[in-house]
């Protein structure tokens, strides 16, 4: 039963948790889960473009390059809040908030998405 349960909190994808909070236990596994809502830039020049999350739980940039100046870098922008403006380009993930995080300094780094990376695989 317990190696059930642990498997279980292992893969959950915390479905239940509701997306208009800012922070809930997930209903499944117990786990407290942050709505964290980014968006992805063109590092070029600055336009909102269609954020996605990857099989690894990255954050990306769903357009291949930007639809205004051709570039193929990006950063990703987390949203302190979810404008509407912003809906169709924002991606969610719901982030496993331990203790450790919340200690982890909150400030994020502009044109580094490894950072991102860092801070949503641990
Ligand atoms: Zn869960
Ligand atoms: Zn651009």
């Amino acid at each position: 039963m317990i190696l059930e349960f642990f498997k279980l909190n292992k893969t959950c994808k915390h479905e239940h948790v509701k997306p208009d909070a800012d922070f809930s236990y997930c209903p499944d596994c117990g786990e407290l889960i942050e709505n964290q809502w980014y968006i992805a830039r063109c590092a070029c020049c600055g336009v909102k473009l269609k954020a996605n999350v990857n099989k690894n739980g990255e954050v990306i940039s769903q357009e291949e390059f930007c639809h205004n100046c051709g570039s193929r870098g990006y950063v990703i922008q987390r949203l302190e809040k979810l404008n509407f403006i912003d809906i169709r380009y924002a991606v969610l993930v719901k982030a496993i908030i331990t203790k450790e995080m919340m200690d982890f300094t909150q400030s994020w780094v502009e044109n580094s998405d490894r950072f991102y990376r860092y801070k949503l695989l641990k």
